[in-house]
């Protein structure tokens, strides 16, 4: 693992222990996914990456809005230092989660994404009368998923539409203008906060985690 990883880790735990001490109580955090050695290039085969689906106690997934914005900010909160704590020593960037994609292009990537097959579950599937749905992607012309009206939630941080696991341009700068509301809120501030610049960029992930990955100084 890399050590800037391991020492976001650290962070994770000692704020964890502190709202421990303050008296929270349960799971403060849980990690979904870390080294992936036999996947494709990614930050997680380099030891360099971390999946996050609870932060602070609560749940990061594109069905619970508020918490996830809470839980986002409090882990940059974290790693920003408390009162007379120092920063965290790496520099990451964040994918965080975002919503289903409901454009036809984006709903048929997702609904044939192969590294995600229970993103079909997000989806009813029409097509054209008389013809067969085959599982290929991209080569079905009258199959268009639509994105169950259930799932059809507003978003916490981007806009559907962004492309996925691409930085909005104009660097974390552009990033935090390229946020819904209150997401932005909660981001500006730490942003500012942030004047040695722990926080590089973002971009749009994962549907119910926060990926985190440690980037060069
Ligand atoms: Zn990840």
């Amino acid at each position: 693992m890399s050590p800037d990883l391991a020492r976001v880790l650290d962070r994770m735990l000692s704020a964890a222990e502190r709202r421990r001490a303050d008296g929270a109580t349960g799971v403060d955090f849980a990690i979904m996914s870390l080294y992936r050695p036999d996947k494709g290039p990614s930050p997680h085969r380099d030891g360099a990456a971390v999946d996050i689906g609870v932060y602070a106690g609560k749940t990061i997934n594109f069905m619970r809005t508020k918490d996830s914005v809470l839980a986002v900010a409090q882990f940059y909160r974290d790693m920003l230092g408390g009162e007379g704590e120092a920063k965290v020593d790496a520099k990451i960037a964040l994918g965080l989660p975002r919503n289903p994609r409901m454009d036809p292009a984006g709903a048929l990537a997702e609904y044939y994404d192969a590294g995600h097959p229970e993103k079909k579950n997000y989806y009813d599937i029409t097509s054209t009368p008389g013809r067969v749905i085959t599982e290929k992607p991209f080569t079905v012309a009258n199959t268009r998923p639509v994105l169950k009206m259930e799932y059809q939630v507003p978003d916490a941080f981007f806009q559907r539409e962004l492309e996925p696991d691409r930085s909005p341009a104009g660097g974390l700068a552009g990033a935090v203008a390229a946020l819904r509301p209150e997401a932005q809120q909660a981001f500006k501030l730490l942003v500012e906060k942030d004047v040695g610049k722990v926080l590089r960029f973002m971009f749009p992930d994962g549907l119910d985690h926060l990926h985190v990955q440690v980037v060069r100084r």
